[in-house]
């Protein structure tokens, strides 16, 4: 038996709404179970499969170097990237994949998000393409992509059609993310009619089968926050909304799964989040705090660098030098509550033997 990973990688057949209902029933009374197991308790227990939002855009707080960090963390702990289409394969066939993860990223194609003040070369389109993409083809991962079909072709984003279904050979699995991605109508008094919801669930399913040959599985959009679940869920089997936290556990969810927003979980703490969706066990790779590199420290009230320094066991100059990339002038300026600063591990990290 084949199992397709992704859409590129053989004949798929497309859910009927009564199939996904079907084996939503028959497994969620299985999987309900895990949930008071002690994950690792029994290594046959499925733990899910996470689903980690990306954006094309980094900042001050969330760099490409934390992003590289991420993807890794996820090739040491030997997780590789599945589909949704391939996901719902698997749980429609009764089979739990184990050890992998969903790697979403929005925003593809949308004009809104195109470029910042200085050019091209900073936006989103860019960074796709400069940042985010050589770190999934250096680990052979394959992301799904959030497109907002209405801005394209778009002269100032960057995207065509063909660059979208050059991705979707390599494997990457295309999800509608609306016509107009206009977020503004969204879930308030006065927001998008129910034909104006329809308009952006179809037509961008539309636009994707017609420009790419293939019915979308998933629909991203903010369903923790917006009315007219049932009419998406009539054309998508998945909807992934914006919710954080948890994963695909209950299969009822996969309707609307929940995502880990990817840059709220950095260094040492998204290596212990993603490890319990693993099949590496936990002993066989080295303790965060005693592996080379570094661990995340979030500046409390009260806190100074010596103070953290010596908590720490290093040298307020190791600290400086460790966070120079993000924070530039963190020796001479104050500290910020909330700051997120790479405190070094291990020796190897400070030259020594
Ligand atoms: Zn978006």
């Amino acid at each position: 038996m084949t199992v397709p990973d992704h859409p590129a990688a053989g004949k798929l057949r497309l859910l009927s709404r009564r199939s996904f209902l079907r084996w939503t029933a028959t497994l969620g009374a299985s999987l309900a179970i895990q949930a008071i197991c002690p994950v690792g308790a029994n290594a046959a227990v499925w733990s899910g499969v996470p689903v980690l939002a990306y954006h094309p855009v980094f900042t001050d707080d969330w760099t490409v170097e934390a992003f590289r960090q991420q993807m890794h963390i996820l090739h040491q702990l030997k997780m590789r990237t599945i589909s949704f289409r391939a996901l719902i394969w698997h749980l429609e066939n009764g089979t739990t994949p184990q050890g992998r993860v969903i790697l979403s990223v929005d925003d593809i194609g949308a004009a809104k998000a195109c470029c910042d003040r200085e050019g091209n070369l900073a936006g989103p389109y860019a960074t796709f393409w400069l940042q985010m993409y050589p770190e999934f083809r250096r680990y052979g991962f394959q992301a799904v992509l959030g497109v907002v079909t209405g801005d394209i072709p778009e002269e100032a984003s960057g995207w065509d059609w063909r660059k979208i279904r050059f991705l979707q050979s390599l494997g990457y699995e295309l999800a509608s993310h609306s016509v107009s991605h206009n977020y503004q109508m969204v879930g308030r008094d006065g927001g998008l009619t129910r034909e104006q919801a329809l308009h952006e669930f179809a037509d961008s399913k539309e636009a994707i089968r017609q420009h790419c040959g293939i019915d979308p599985v998933g629909y991203v959009w903010p369903f923790n926050a917006v009315n007219y679940k049932e009419d998406a869920a009539a054309l998508y089997p998945a909807l992934i909304t914006y919710g954080e936290g948890g994963a695909v556990q209950r299969l009822e969810q996969l309707a609307a799964v929940p995502r880990y927003h990817a840059e709220l979980h950095q260094g040492a703490d998204f290596r212990s989040m993603m490890e319990r969706y693993s099949t590496v066990p936990a002993t066989s790779h080295l303790h965060p705090r005693t592996r080379r590199g570094s661990v995340l420290y979030v500046v409390q009230p009260g806190d100074s660098l010596g103070r953290i320094a010596a908590a720490h066991g290093i040298t307020v100059a190791a600290l400086v030098e460790a966070n120079r990339y993000r924070y530039p002038d963190l020796g001479s300026a104050v500290l910020r509550v909330a700051m997120r600063l790479q405190v070094p591990t291990g020796r190897s990290f400070l030259g020594g033997p």
